[in-house]
């Protein structure tokens, strides 16, 4: 369970992230949806530990992973990260990818690693390097390497605009079912707002540093707060 309140950030003196409260249970989907510049990716370096708020509060799992007081770093989160320029490591072969966040690395987590590469459906590029991935296959393999942890809370940002938009329907959907199956708490940040209807379960849609209204995808689209929400569904077919 990821929750924020209150979060604020200023960059240089100007506010960009300007008082966000959200809250995601296990197995659920919150997309975080605006328009460029709005302060998504702020929002979510700042519950990753990447970076740190100037006001608010950040919980997982029912503990306060930073507040004024405290800071737990990244890397004892139990978040998993994914982002559009999140590359593999090309030094290392597709099963170390895989391996890079878990003890005893390869060698000790076969098991993990190949019921990971079986579900993504890479099985047979276990000992391939990355460069001999395509992109999309490639997407894949940081998908499991992000969830071999088993993360409590997944971030994503953007994590499918590299894609052509054959692959990513499919990618999309492949990353939908695991997390779910894995039971993860995910907010995934995105701009495109048919993403958002595709793979919320619930949507905070964001502008100019606040979230303007949430809910379910349905009810965002069939009633959107305001003129501007109005606009930016308007171009989903
Ligand atoms: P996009 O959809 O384009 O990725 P976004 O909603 O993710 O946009 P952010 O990356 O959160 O937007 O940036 C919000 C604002 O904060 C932008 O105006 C950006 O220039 C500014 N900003 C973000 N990080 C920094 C930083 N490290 N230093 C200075 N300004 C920053
Ligand atoms: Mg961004």
């Amino acid at each position: 369970r990821l929750e924020l309140s209150g979060i604020r950030r200023s960059f240089d003196g100007r506010e960009v992230v300007r008082g966000v409260s959200l809250s995601i249970s296990t197995g659920e989907v919150l997309c975080l949806l605006g328009p460029s510049g709005c302060g998504k990716s702020t929002t979510l370096r700042i519950a990753a530990g990447v970076d740190r708020q100037d006001a608010g509060e950040v919980r997982l799992g029912g503990q306060v992973a930073a507040s004024g007081a405290t800071f737990v770093p990244p890397e004892r989160r139990s978040v998993g990260l994914m982002f559009q320029d999140f590359a593999l490591f090309p030094h290392l072969k597709v099963a170390d990818n895989v391996a890079f966040g878990l003890k005893g690395g390869a060698a000790a987590n076969g098991a993990r690693i190949g019921e990971l590469l079986e579900r993504v459906g890479l099985s047979r590029f276990h000992d391939s390097w990355p460069h001999e991935l395509s992109g999309g296959e490639q997407q894949r393999v940081a998908l499991a390497r992000a969830l071999a942890p088993r993360p409590r809370v997944m971030l994503m940002d953007e994590p499918f605009s590299g894609l052509d938009n054959r692959l990513r329907d499919g990618i999309r959907d492949e990353t939908l079912s695991l997390l779910k199956e894995e039971g993860t708490a995910v907010l995934l940040v995105t701009h495109e707002p048919d993403e958002a209807m595709r793979m919320a379960d619930e949507i905070a849609l964001m502008r100019d540093g606040r979230i303007v209204q949430s809910g379910a995808p349905y009810n965002i689209y069939t009633a959107p707060v305001d003129r501007a929400a109005a606009a930016f569904f308007s171009d989903i077919n």
